[in-house]
């Protein structure tokens, strides 16, 4: 440390940070899903199947065995504590071992299985006679490709003979041979110095290249042409196999330039609701008010579990030093925090030590806490022109059928601008938000 200008530099950005609208990263977030590691999504809703190529039929499977797998893969299966395959994975599979190859685009919220299914076809694919690079599998962080590579490490335990490497930062290989490996997991970066600038392995020789969160790659500055440019070395007759958790167009605009010819399969995400929310709303006069607010509902709001919404981290750094001055044990979840602390905040917020946590846009969806019942907005979700953000709201508050308990949301009101916001999300989602006399918190039912 030191007063060096470097350090001032830094100071002011970190300071500006914590004024302006906290975010989150979506490969930070994509990474944080995958280590708490729920398991299993399980979802009721229909696939949705595409194919370009109507001769190549179709099918799914209810069991593992039905695959036709090595041995050593189908022990590593069960080991892992799969026993039958997940939604994606009945149809996706059947595609992914298909023979000849088949091109794949899924589509599927985190947690729903396509990581092992991809991981499957990547070490079923592997001919562990030819000691070159097979396989390629592009994740959009070093994170995130320790992550796919663990989880090919377990499911190939009983298959010694297929070997991984990682292409990410701080990997180094010798440069005056030929990478021996059958399966290259990395980032984009890596991978192109190691196919293109070093040639250390044959692009032309890749039969499976899998391009993995592709929304999360395409929100990294500079992976989308790095990804393309890898792919234009790849041979036509490579098996293409495209994974996202969204499916916006431009990941579609981007899903085309790499695969040909797919079988599209897509997973519905399951709608979130307002419907068994109780909303309402509190005045206050200015940000004292919003506090004099929360110590009025702290009682009722802390009989379950609470979650408070704020715009920026300094608002947040400010209510919970507010709060826990006056006693109250409360966890604070933001963007300041590296990944393994939120993994902290978050583990000790739902085995119930803290009963609230205060935190901002950086807790996005997908990271579910379902003991929560009330969620209150300190301050109103508002897009960079501070008209209201409806969906971002129904983020915070809405429930999905897997969690549809009912709920109380509490929205805090301290000016004309925050009560508009407070409105059009009102009339966005045509379900009433009641006013709160918080001065009688008896009101909240
Ligand atoms: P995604 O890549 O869609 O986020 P993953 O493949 O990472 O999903 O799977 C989510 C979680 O479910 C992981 O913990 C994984 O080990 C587990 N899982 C995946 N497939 C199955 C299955 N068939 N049976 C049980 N658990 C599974």
């Amino acid at each position: 440390s030191g007063n060096t200008p470097a350090n001032d530099l830094k100071a002011q950005n970190a300071s500006e940070r914590d004024n302006e609208p906290d975010v989150a990263d979506p490969a930070e977030t994509s990474l944080l899903i995958k280590i708490l590691g729920k398991g299993l999504v399980n979802t009721k809703l229909a696939l949705d199947i595409q194919q370009k190529n109507p001769s190549s039929p179709l099918h799914s499977v209810k069991t593992f065995e039905a695959l036709h797998l090595k041995p050593e893969l189908l022990k590593g299966i069960y080991a892992m504590g799969f026993n039958t395959p997940s939604k994606i994975q009945e149809t996706a599979l059947p595609t992914l071992l298909a023979d000849p190859p088949q091109n794949m685009i899924a589509q599927s919220q985190s947690g729903t299985g396509k990581t092992a299914a991809f991981v499957l076809a990547m070490l079923s694919r592997v001919n562990v006679n030819l000691n070159y690079p097979q396989v390629l599998c592009l994740s959009p962080t070093y994170e995130l490709a320790i992550q796919t590579g663990e989880v090919a490490a377990r499911m190939g335990q009983f298959c010694p003979d297929i070997k991984l490497r990682f292409a990410v930062r701080g990997e180094e290989v010798d440069r005056n041979s030929q990478i021996p490996d059958h399966i290259l997991i990395g980032t984009p970066g890596k991978m192109l110095d190691w196919g293109l600038k070093f040639r250390l392995f044959d692009m032309k020789k890749i039969t499976v290249f899998v391009l993995d969160e592709a929304d999360v790659m395409i929100a990294t500055q500079g992976h989308h042409d790095q990804c393309i440019r890898i792919h234009k070395m790849l041979n036509q007759q490579c098996q293409m196999l495209f994974f996202s958790a969204t499916y916006d167009k431009e990941v579609m605009d981007f899903a085309r330039l790499i695969v040909s010819e797919p079988t599209i399969i897509r997973l519905m995400r399951e709608e979130e609701s307002l419907d068994n929310i109780k909303q309402y709303y509190v005045k206050c006069k200015n940000e004292d008010g919003k506090y004099t607010a929360i110590q009025n509902i702290y009682g009722c709001i802390s009989i379950g579990q609470a979650i408070i919404f704020c715009h920026t981290r300094k608002t947040a750094a400010w209510l919970a030093a507010k709060m826990a001055s006056d006693g109250h044990s409360v966890a604070v979840l933001s963007g300041d925090l590296t990944v393994e602390q939120r993994l902290a905040v978050l583990d000790r917020f739902r085995s119930g030590l803290q009963k609230v946590l205060i935190t901002t846009n950086v807790l996005s969806r997908g990271i579910d806490i379902e003991q929560v019942t009330i969620v209150v907005n300190f301050d109103l979700p508002v897009d960079v022109r501070g008209n209201a953000d409806c969906e971002t709201y129904l983020h915070r508050i809405g429930r999905t059928g897997r969690f549809g308990k009912s709920g109380i949301a509490i929205n805090l009101i301290d000016s004309e601008r925050s009560m508009a916001v407070c409105r059009t999300v009102e009339k966005h989602f045509k379900k009433e938000i009641q006013y709160l006399n918080t001065d009688n918190a008896d009101d909240i039912e």
